[in-house]
């Protein structure tokens, strides 16, 4: 099965994509984890999107396409994958659906998060990540069992970079002019499926479910 998850920065994507994973047996990419490990390691890769996503733009394409297509052509990724953050734009989602139709694959579902901005603001402030795991942790709705600290792997959490108020309003811009056209597109495709991100987590979650089987 391979899912793309769409929806607004903070909607709430990498929590059901990391839920997804785990019930399906499938791995969880993100390329905002992908790019983190990178800047957490000061590779080449990682000083280069750090110069973007430092202003809550977009990563270019050309290098955010090719790191995709190396993870998913990976062995782990045979049975489906859950993607969490890509395709972000047009030529990104046309890159992975001529690759798949090298290989007489397709997606099978866009699961759209839906959240209005207003929510968003709000929740972007309490979320805390862990750099080290991937996982993500917001101080009132989902706390770590030891304040500051991971549950997964005991790494300090932190408050990303751009999840900084005045970060988060220009990545809400960069998402309304670069990504949400993709809802267009997988709409005319046939597989977008949305869900009401503003909902419990565990009911959107059930959401989810009941649209995956
Ligand atoms: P995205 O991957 O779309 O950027 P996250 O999954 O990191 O979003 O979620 C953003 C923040 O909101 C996190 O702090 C997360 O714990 C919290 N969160 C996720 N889903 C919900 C929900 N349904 N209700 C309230 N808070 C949520
Ligand atoms: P995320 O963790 O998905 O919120 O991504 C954090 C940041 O990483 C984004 O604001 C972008 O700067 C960058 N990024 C992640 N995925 C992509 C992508 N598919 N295309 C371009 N930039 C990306």
């Amino acid at each position: 099965m391979k899912i793309i998850m769409l929806g607004a920065p903070g909607a709430g994507k990498g929590t059901q994509a990391i839920m997804i994973a785990d019930k399906y047996g499938i791995p969880h990419i993100s390329t905002g984890d992908i790019f983190r490990a990178n800047i957490k390691n000061n590779t080449e890769l990682g000083q280069e999107a750090k110069k973007y996503m430092d202003q809550g733009l977009l990563v270019p394409d050309e290098l955010t396409v090719k790191i995709l297509l190396d993870r998913v052509a990976k062995d782990d990724c045979k049975n489906g994958y859950v993607l969490d953050g890509f395709p972000r734009t047009i030529p990104q989602a046309e890159v992975l659906e001529d690759a798949l139709n090298k290989l007489n694959d397709a997606v099978d579902y866009a699961i759209d998060v839906n959240v209005p901005d207003e929510n968003i603001i709000k929740r972007m402030g309490g979320r805390r990540a862990c750099v080290k795991c991937g996982a993500t942790y917001h101080i009132e709705h989902v706390p770590p069992k030891k304040e500051g600290i991971c549950d997964n792997c005991g790494e300090a959490l932190v408050l990303r970079d751009d999840d900084k108020p005045e970060t988060v309003k220009n990545r809400l811009d960069v998402y309304h002019k670069q990504t949400q056209p993709l809802i267009d597109f997988y709409s005319q495709k046939g597989i977008l499926k949305t869900v009401d991100g503003t909902m419990d987590m565990k009911d959107v979650f059930g959401a989810i479910t009941d649209i995956l089987g």
